[in-house]
């Protein structure tokens, strides 16, 4: 929560202020283009009525990375705050160079903005980005979900990222209700690693792939937000969520993205959410005449949480990303299937199975 001296619970950023029970839809510069204009992130900030924690959505870190962007979108505009307690701090876009070219890195020498927080002035232009993101809408908050698709090109199962060893991280993240929370404090400069480091306890959303809207996904974080609003008391009416089976992927289990040997075509066996057991068949790598096939095996049993969408690989491009369920978790994850089928959603819907 952000003080004023007028209200202590007014949101206030450097030229602005929104008081309580107002919601403002700002354009805010962090940078200038090449003819001097300004790049603006669109910002959203609903401050409710009565006072509550301060919660941070963004979303296109990765410019191309677009589900995220309607979840905060919907969030901010079409869902009812008459009983927000607190604070939401609005961020459909962070990545606004990245997003006009439909790239998922700062078209500025490339550069990557979820590798450049907290940002610092007087630095690259990435820096200075994150630098004005961070201080004027990431640093008033006390909780954030930063949401992400798998990079473009393959495709992620809905799940959670985020440091389980810090328990404020680890009561978000089980709040979202995702079946999947893989644990780590995650890369340097990172939103999420550095909003954790700096006291605000952020997890990142993982969930399917880049340059599309896919309602199924747009749906389940809806959810995950609702459930998390609901644990910090941000929204009264709403329940938090259980997914009916959960993973957490410390160290302990094994994860692993498995990669091609062989340069070719693939052709994959399974969809992502799939539970394949070790020795199975995950796809195969076909040369152009179909004449030498090399097949891809899982080197334990588990989930695909990722999978290549598009099918041409060079030998050492990632195939797909595995993580180890426990016999207890695979009886959990085929009751709550077999109890939620035929329903198509991608991570209730029973997939095809090796067996
Ligand atoms: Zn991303």
């Amino acid at each position: 929560m952000t003080g004023s001296d007028a209200d202590p619970d007014a949101f206030t950023y450097n030229g602005g202020i929104v008081e309580p029970g107002e919601t403002q839809n700002i354009r805010y510069g962090i940078s200038e283009t090449y003819l001097g204009d300004p790049v603006r992130i669109p910002v959203t900030i609903v401050n409710g009525a009565e006072p509550g924690p301060t919660v941070f959505l963004s979303a296109a870190a990765h410019g191309d990375e677009l589900n995220g962007i309607e979840v905060v979108r919907e969030v901010a505009h079409e869902w009812n705050h008459d009983d927000l307690r607190g604070t939401l701090v609005c961020l459909p876009v962070l990545n606004v160079p990245g997003f006009l070219a439909q790239e998922r890195y700062l078209p500025i020498y490339d550069r990557d903005l979820n590798r450049s927080f907290p940002g610092r002035e007087g630095s690259t232009s990435a820096k200075r980005m994150a630098y004005q993101i961070f201080r004027n809408f990431l640093a008033p908050c006390d909780v954030g979900l930063d949401f992400h698709t798998s990079t473009r090109g393959r495709t992620n199962m809905l799940h959670v990222r985020g440091d389980m060893n810090n328990s404020e991280v680890a009561r978000l993240a089980k709040a979202f209700g995702s079946n999947v929370i893989i644990s780590s404090e995650g890369p340097t400069g990172a939103l999420r690693r550095e909003a954790t480091d700096y006291g605000i306890p952020t997890i990142t959303i993982e969930m399917g792939e880049a340059h599309r809207f896919q309602r199924e996904f747009i749906d389940r974080g809806l959810e995950g937000v609702e459930s998390v609003l609901s644990e910090y008391g941000v929204h009264r009416t709403k329940s938090v969520k259980w997914p009916g089976w959960r993973t957490v992927i410390d160290d302990a289990k094994e994860k692993t993205w498995i990669r091609a040997d062989a340069g070719g075509l693939v052709d994959m066996h399974h969809d992502r959410g799939s539970l394949v057991y070790e020795g199975d068949t995950i796809c195969t790598i076909t040369n152009p005449f179909k004449t030498d096939s090399e097949p891809v095996v899982a080197p334990f049993t588990g989930l695909l949480v990722g999978v290549l969408e598009n099918p041409v690989v060079y030998p050492g491009n990632p195939l797909c990303h595995m993580v180890e369920l426990s016999a207890k978790t695979r009886k959990a994850l085929k009751r709550d299937r077999a109890r939620n089928s035929p329903k198509s959603n991608d991570e209730t819907a029973p997939p095809p199975e090796s067996r």
